[in-house]
């Protein structure tokens, strides 16, 4: 018999499973969750022994909205004994393992309403009902909501040469490489692309010959986390910055990259301290180069190992560099997953095929209003630099089901006001 629910998740990462979480303790919200996985895990694939959060762990899955939560931060350190220690450590961000190991913990409290190992492979509607299937077995639901993530974006030069030698950093291939007496080239700077090259060169892959980062930015930049940058993670700015015309947010969103994509100044710190160590301390004549300013404009075969033309923007000039490894930190780009195809003809899309979003995060469709189909990190372009980070999931969890039971169960709107005025009055 075909189970049925008013919300169904698809996909079970930190976004959906902030859903998940804030939905257990919300009467009228009958909830279930599927992914493909065998378990919860969070980008495990680039996560290494120095890579931590870029955010604060007061923004957890449910603080924003529910500090009454059991399924925070702050109570996962206490059932797990570990607050004391904890508070002792001093830190303001953890390490991306133990937020994972966190997330972990919650997932299995949530077990009765997440589904492991169950792919959505099609959704339709009919009857008034969004029909969810994952292999043979179909559920309901009036609601659901799309968490499927983000997909590696490959650059066009690298699509003919994806394998085992050329790959993005989010692929099986990172886990057994073998750089041993090898050049390493690794393209783009954010924070994923300068921990790979750290890592490279410290020997966690074994001795490189070569390790080398080649990006298009000016530099390798920092995260800009100041105070009043950081007001555009409020839903205040969300709010303010919904309301503009598209053609005003493009530009806005690029400009703030480097409040969402820059790199842990800490982490440079560190980075830079490496380098100092290995070049003037330890007098150790490894190649390790950091090549900012340069666009990708070829990747060649030869002999067995990749000839990569860049062009320099500081110089103009191009320059090539050899390579036996190639790793792409080239980032991740907007999916619309195919499993919604059946239904796709009732969805809006704008102009460059995204899902228009409106204020509650429920995509713009021809279905019935009653019947929402929530989605949640596909509206950078229309909620903003915030969207696929983690510093409102609480809030916009709380969003959607305050939508969804048509009463504001949780506070969403009772913020004062930033700082900085957008607007005006
Ligand atoms: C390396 C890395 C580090 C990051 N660090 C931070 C950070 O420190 N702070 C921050 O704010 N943000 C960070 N982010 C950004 C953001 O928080 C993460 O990308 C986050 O994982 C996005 O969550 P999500 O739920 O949208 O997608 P994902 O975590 O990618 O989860 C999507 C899930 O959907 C499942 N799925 C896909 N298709 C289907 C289907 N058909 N059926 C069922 N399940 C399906 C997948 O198996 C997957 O489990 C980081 C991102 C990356 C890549």
């Amino acid at each position: 018999m075909e189970q049925n629910y008013n919300l169904i998740g698809i996909g079970i990462g930190v976004f959906n499973l902030s859903l998940a979480a804030l939905s257990d303790k919300s009467p009228g919200v009958n909830a279930a969750f599927f992914d493909g996985k065998p378990h919860f895990d969070w980008h495990s694939e680039i996560m290494f022994s120095d890579s931590e959060m870029q955010t604060s762990f007061l923004k957890d899955l449910v603080m924003g909205a529910d500090p009454t939560s059991p399924y925070s931060f702050m109570n996962y350190l206490v059932q797990e004994g570990l607050f004391y220690s904890f508070m002792n450590t001093n830190r303001k961000v953890v390490t991306r393992r133990e937020f994972e190991m966190y997330c972990q913990w919650v997932s299995k409290k949530l077990a009765h309403r997440l589904n492991f190992g169950a792919p959505i492979d099609e959704v339709n509607f009919k009857d008034g009902k969004f029909h969810v299937r994952s292999g043979n077995k179909f559920s309901t639901a009036d609601n659901i909501c799309i968490g499927t993530g983000l997909t590696p974006n490959v650059p066009d030069f690298a699509k003919n040469f994806i394998g085992p030698k050329v790959f993005h950093a989010k692929s099986p291939q990172l886990k057994d490489l073998d750089v041993n007496g090898k050049n390493v080239v690794v393209i783009g700077g954010g924070q994923t692309g300068i921990e790979i090259f750290r890592n490279c060169f410290k020997g966690k892959w074994g001795q490189p010959n070569s390790t080398r980062l080649i990006s298009s930015r000016a530099n390798l930049e920092p995260l800009d986390n100041s105070p009043f940058v950081n007001e555009y993670f409020t839903p205040n700015y969300v709010d303010e910055f919904f309301g503009l015309d598209q053609d005003i947010k493009d530009p806005i969103v690029r400009h703030q990259k480097m409040a969402s994509d820059g790199n842990t100044p800490e982490y440079l710190e560190a980075l830079y301290n490496d380098i100092y160590q290995l070049r003037h301390v330890y007098r150790n004549d490894a190649t390790i180069e950091i090549l900012p300013s340069r666009c990708m404009e070829r990747i060649e075969e030869v002999n067995n190992s990749y000839r990569l033309t860049v062009s320099s923007t500081f110089t103009k000039k191009e320059e090539t560099h050899m390579a036996d490894i190639v790793i792409l930190s080239t980032g991740f780009r907007t999916r619309i997953p195919h499993i919604i195809e059946p239904i796709q003809n009732m969805i809006e899309f704008d102009s460059a095929d995204r899902f228009i979003l409106q204020k509650n995060f429920s995509v713009k469709w021809k279905g019935p209003a009653q019947n929402k189909i929530y989605a949640m990190n596909f509206s950078r372009h229309g909620h903003g630099i915030s969207e696929p980070q983690t510093s409102l999931m609480a809030w916009r969890s709380a969003t959607v089901i305050n939508d969804m039971l048509g009463k504001e169960l949780y506070p969403t709107t009772n913020m004062v006001p930033n700082f900085v005025n957008y607007r005006g009055f």
